[in-house]
């Protein structure tokens, strides 16, 4: 089996398993408890705290478990909008987020916050101009997703902190793709919440946190038991947290070591692609982009039947992202301008640090068989290949 969907999730690093083990039924106690048994279960969360404030350059106060990314997203968008409701009912996010952020604006909607949804480029990216522009004395909340989980378009952070904190405005960021893949930090980029998710960074699933600067207006998300400073209330994913907590040590000094080894996979696949494939168009910027992200699609073809046919080969690939799948065109490459038609026969492959040269070879030499074969089946690629020929007697 060949792996390339990297932005849906990850394996569970084996170190973070042998981490994670002995809190299934040596060390089983539950945080809370005040005997000696339960402080190893209390200690380790401690510890992941500080690991994850140490990565973003955040103290472990700032730190709430959640989930997941889910979890982490919907609570900064409720918590502050509660919070900040006699304020002003005013929030700011882009069109191409996840659907944990616009799901959750959805519903703020309802209840009767105002939502701007700023448009993006053909690269997927915010203009900084419409930000500055759709900012009104009632706006309460900047929320826009520092990687985006289709195209991998890397937002202008720093900027977006900037302005934010220059009009008192609490700025927000999904970065579920993004951490341990580009390196943050809170304080420079003047984030003030940020969501992310274990399951992205070879944790495991089900778990992620919420990083809420000191001070930030928020509402507490589940109400019970004094876990998460009494924020997020119930007995916490101890093994969970604790494989977070690890999968965060072995990554975070690696950050540009990793990076560079899957930029260099995913430009090669993409120039041998270029080169190899004929029409092919490739979304999003090339620049400003995650590393492992290839996002493309090959006229005269249906992604889902290429990736049916790289299945059949053990190639995991997806169409558009594993969330949004099942759910028609991708509202990103509606957004980007892509047709629907195209946009069908977008496949989204995700690059990994485990994955090697070979494989990208590999990969690269079946999909173009896969290409070609669906191609001849299409009437229309035919026809075009009439045409073409026509052209040249
Ligand atoms: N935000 C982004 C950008 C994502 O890519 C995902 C998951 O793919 C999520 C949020 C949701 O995270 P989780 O799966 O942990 O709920």
């Amino acid at each position: 089996m060949l792996y390339l969907d990297h932005a849906a999730t990850t394996a569970v690093h084996t170190e973070v398993q042998r981490e994670m083990q002995p809190y299934f039924s040596q060390y089983y106690g539950n945080p809370s408890g005040i005997y000696e048994f339960a402080e190893d279960a209390r200690e380790m969360l401690q510890r992941t705290r500080r690991k994850i404030a140490q990565s973003l350059h955040a103290v472990p106060e700032e730190i709430y478990f959640t989930s997941g990314g889910t979890e982490a997203d919907n609570w900064a968008l409720k918590g502050v909008a509660e919070s900040l409701q006699n304020k002003g009912k005013h929030i700011i996010t882009s069109q191409i987020e996840h659907h944990a952020v616009l799901r959750s604006c959805e519903y703020l909607e309802r209840r009767g916050f105002e939502i701007t949804y700023l448009s993006v480029d053909e690269n997927g990216m915010i203009s900084l101009e419409e930000l500055m522009q759709s900012i009104r004395p009632d706006t309460i909340l900047i929320s826009i997703m520092f990687a985006n989980n289709e195209i991998g378009t890397l937002q202008p952070i720093a900027e977006i902190g900037s302005i934010a904190r220059k009009h008192h405005i609490l700025f927000h960021t999904d970065a579920v793709q993004a951490y341990l893949h580009e390196k943050i930090d809170v304080e420079n980029l003047q984030i003030d919440l940020l969501s992310a998710s274990a399951h992205k960074f070879q944790g495991p699933k089900g778990v992620g946190f919420l990083y809420v600067r000191s001070g930030c207006p928020i509402e507490a998300l589940l109400h019970g038991g004094s876990q998460e400073a009494g924020m997020r209330a119930g007995t916490e994913n101890v093994p969970g947290i604790i494989g977070m907590g690890k999968a965060v040590s072995l990554q975070m000094d690696r950050i540009e070591e990793n990076r560079q080894y899957v930029k260099k996979l995913r430009n090669y696949v993409v120039d041998r692609i270029q080169k190899e494939i004929p029409y092919v168009t490739f979304h999003g910027s090339m620049k400003k982009r995650l590393a492992g992200n290839i996002n493309m699609h090959f006229s005269y073809i249906e992604g889902e039947s290429l990736i049916i046919l790289l299945d059949m080969e053990g190639i995991c690939v997806s169409a558009g992202s594993a969330c949004a799948s099942r759910e028609g065109v991708s509202h990103v490459l509606k957004a980007i301008h892509i047709p629907d038609n195209l946009a069908r026969g977008t496949i989204r492959v995700t690059i990994g640090e485990e994955n090697t040269m070979e494989e990208m070879d590999f990969f690269v030499d079946r999909l173009k068989v896969c290409v070609s074969n669906l191609r001849e089946f299409s009437d229309e690629y035919a026809q075009k290949r009439l045409e073409n020929s026509k052209r040249r007697v």
